[in-house]
C-alpha cells in the first residue's frame, strides 16, 4: 500500500487561524490532492532556558488554545518536542512530505531556520510557501520602495506606505475534510505540553493577568474596537504609564505571539475610526500599529539590528558595565520606587506601558546606570510577555538614544515622571509594599524621609528597602556629558568615515 503524502503548516509566530493565509494554502493543497494536513509546532526541550516563565505559560495556554480552533476545523495541533531544524527533516521522510507552509519571519533565529530548511526541502523536492502575514505591509517591499535603506524616521516610512493598498483578512470557514486526517490525528504523543512536564513550577507565579491564546485575543480585540469614541480620542502621551489597570489596549502579547493578526487589527481600526473625528499618528492608536511596522522595517533592513557593534543605525556608546546595578534594576532594588514599582510589575505580571517602559530604559542607560541597552534588552525578553525581537531592539535603541531619536539631553527624572500621573504614588504602593504605609510627600523619595517617618511606616531605608544605588541629580548630568562626547566621536568618524574600532 503506497503511503499518502503529508502536507504541513509550520506555526511560529501565526499561533492562530484568522486571518492565516500560509495556513490555508495548506488546507486547501492537502484538500485538493488528498494528502494529510498536519499543522505542526516545535517545542525545544531546553525551552525553559531561552523563555521566561510568564511567556512560557503564555505560550503553553496559545497552543492549548490553537489545538482546540484546530480540532474545530477537524484537524490537529501537532507539537513536536525537539529543534525544528534537526526534526523537520526526519518529519519530510517520516511523514513523506511534498508541501511546506509557514509565515515570513523576520527574527534571525527564524531567518536562519528558513534558509537550512529551504536546502534540505529543494533536495527533497518539496515546496515551500511562505506568506507575509505578521505585519500590515510586506517591509520588504517597504525597503525596495526606499531604495533598499532604511527609512530612518517615523514620518519617512508612512510617507511610503501611504498608498498601498493593505489587502482583506482571510478566514477559513470550511472543515477539512475526513481525508485530510491522518491516521495518527488522535495520539497523545503530539499532545501540548502541561507545564508540568516542561518542569515549569506556576505555584510561585501570580495567576496570569493576560492569558494567552486567539480566542482571548480576538475578545479583547472587540472590547476595545466597540468603544469607538475611546478609539477616536486615543493619545498615547495622554494615557498614563503607572495606572493600576492597563490604560491602552495590551494586544501586544496577542500581536508578538501572533495570536493576532496585525491586519485584523487595522481594519477593525479603520472600521471604528470610518466617519468620526479622531486622533492622528503618530500618537493614534493606528499610529501606534504603524510605529510597529516601522520598527520591523527597520529590523528587516539592517544587520545585527539587536547589537550596537555591526549595526549601521545605531550610535556607538561606550557603555560601562556593572553587574550590581544591572541586577538591581532587573529585580526591582534601585531604591528609586517609582523605578522598582516598574520592574517589579514586569516581573510580575509581564507587562508594563509604554511610557513606563521609556522610564526604566533611560535610567538603565544614559539617564542613570550608563549600562547598555543591549543588557536591558535582554531583561526584557525574558520579562515580557509581548518580547518581539524587531520591537524590543527597535524601542531600546530609541530610548537609549542609539538610534530614531536624538535628544539625549531630555532624561526622565524617577522622582518627578511618575508623579505626573499619579501624585499619591498608588502604583508604588502596589508593586512596592515596603513602602505602602509611606506619608505621599515621601514616597517617591523615602530617602528624604525623617527617620521618624521611616520607622512608622514600618520601613527603614537602608534596611527594609534599598537605598539609592545612585543619585540621580548627579549621575545624569555626568551621562549628559558622556553622551556629547559620544555624539561628537561618531560624528567626527562619520565624516573621516574611519570604520569603529
Ligand atoms: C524599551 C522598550 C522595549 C519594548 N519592547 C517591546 C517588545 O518587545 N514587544 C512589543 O510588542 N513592544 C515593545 N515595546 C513597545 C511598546 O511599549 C509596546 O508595544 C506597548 O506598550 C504594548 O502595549 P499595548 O498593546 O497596550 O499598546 P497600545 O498602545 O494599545 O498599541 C497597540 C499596538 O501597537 C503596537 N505598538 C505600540 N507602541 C509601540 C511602539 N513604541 N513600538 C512598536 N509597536 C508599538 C503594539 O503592537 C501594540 O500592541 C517596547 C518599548 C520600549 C520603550
Amino acid at each position: 500500500m503506497t503511503k499518502v503524502p503529508s502536507v504541513i503548516h509550520w506555526f511560529r509566530l501565526d499561533l492562530r487561524i484568522h486571518d492565516n493565509l500560509a495556513l490555508r494554502n495548506a488546507i486547501n493543497e492537502a484538500e485538493n490532492r488528498k494528502h494529510f494536513l498536519r499543522p505542526v509546532y516545535f517545542i525545544e526541550p531546553d525551552i525553559k532556558s531561552k523563555v521566561g516563565v510568564n511567556r512560557l505559560r503564555f505560550l503553553v495556554q496559545s497552543l492549548q488554545d490553537l489545538d482546540a480552533n484546530l480540532k474545530k476545523l477537524n484537524t490537529r495541533l501537532y507539537i513536536i518536542r525537539g529543534n525544528a531544524v534537526e526534526e523537520l527533516p526526519k518529519l519530510f521522510d517520516k511523514w513523506q512530505v511534498k508541501y511546506l507552509t509557514s509565515q515570513v519571519d523576520i527574527d534571525p533565529i527564524y531567518t536562519k531556520q528558513d534558509e537550512i530548511i529551504d536546502e534540505i526541502a529543494e533536495k527533497k523536492d518539496i515546496f515551500i510557501v511562505r506568506r507575509v502575514q505578521h505585519t500590515v505591509y510586506d517591509v520588504h517591499s517597504v525597503l525596495k520602495k526606499n531604495n533598499n535603506s532604511v527609512p530612518m524616521t517615523y514620518q519617512k516610512f508612512l510617507s511610503l506606505v501611504q498608498d498601498v493598498q493593505v489587502k482583506d483578512c482571510i478566514e477559513i470557514t470550511k472543515q477539512v475534510s475526513e481525508h485530510c486526517k491522518p491516521k495518527d490525528i488522535d495520539s497523545k504523543k503530539y499532545d501540548v505540553p502541561s507545564l508540568n512536564e516542561l518542569e515549569l513550577d506556576d505555584s510561585a507565579l501570580e495567576p496570569l493577568k493576560y492569558p494567552g491564546g486567539e480566542t482571548e485575543a480576538v475578545r479583547r480585540l472587540n472590547m476595545y474596537m466597540a468603544r469607538r469614541q475611546w478609539v477616536c480620542k486615543f493619545e498615547k502621551p495622554n494615557s498614563s504609564p503607572n495606572t493600576i489597570e492597563p490604560s491602552t489596549t495590551v494586544l501586544s502579547p496577542y500581536i508578538s505571539h501572533g495570536c493576532l493578526s496585525a491586519k485584523l487589527f487595522y481594519h477593525k481600526l479603520k472600521e471604528a475610526l470610518n466617519g468620526m473625528p479622531h486622533s492622528q499618528p503618530p500618537v493614534s492608536l493606528l499610529g501606534q500599529l504603524m510605529w510597529r511596522e516601522f520598527y520591523y522595517t527597520a529590523g528587516a533592513g539592517t544587520e545585527n539590528f539587536d547589537k550596537m557593534v555591526g549595526n549601521s543605525v545605531c550610535t556607538q556608546i561606550p557603555w560601562g558595565t556593572n553587574e550590581e546595578h544591572l541586577k538591581a534594576w532587573a529585580e526591582g532594588r534601585t531604591g528609586y520606587p517609582f523605578v522598582d514599582a516598574i520592574m517589579r510589575q514586569l516581573k510580575q505580571e509581564g507587562w508594563i506601558h509604554h511610557l513606563a517602559r521609556h522610564m526604566v530604559a533611560c535610567f538603565l542607560t544614559r539617564g542613570d546606570l550608563w549600562i547598555s541597552w543591549e543588557q536591558g534588552a535582554k531583561v526584557f525578553e525574558d520579562y515580557l510577555l509581548d518580547y518581539d525581537w524587531s520591537l524590543n531592539a527597535g524601542n531600546w535603541m530609541w530610548l537609549s538614544a542609539s538610534a530614531f531619536f536624538y535628544k539625549f539631553f531630555r532624561v526622565y527624572s524617577p522622582v518627578a515622571f511618575g508623579k505626573k500621573t499619579d501624585k499619591e504614588g498608588l502604583y508604588i504602593k502596589k508593586y512596592v509594599p515596603e513602602l505602602k504605609k509611606y506619608p505621599t510627600a515621601f514616597i517617591y523619595e523615602p530617602w528624604k524621609a525623617p527617620k521618624s517617618v521611616q520607622a512608622t511606616a514600618g520601613c527603614i531605608i537602608g534596611q527594609d528597602y534599598p537605598k539609592r544605588i545612585v543619585d540621580h541629580d548627579k549621575v545624569h548630568k555626568d551621562n549628559l556629558q558622556k553622551m556629547s562626547a559620544a555624539y561628537k566621536l561618531n560624528k567626527e568618524r562619520k565624516a573621516l568615515k574611519r570604520p569603529l574600532k
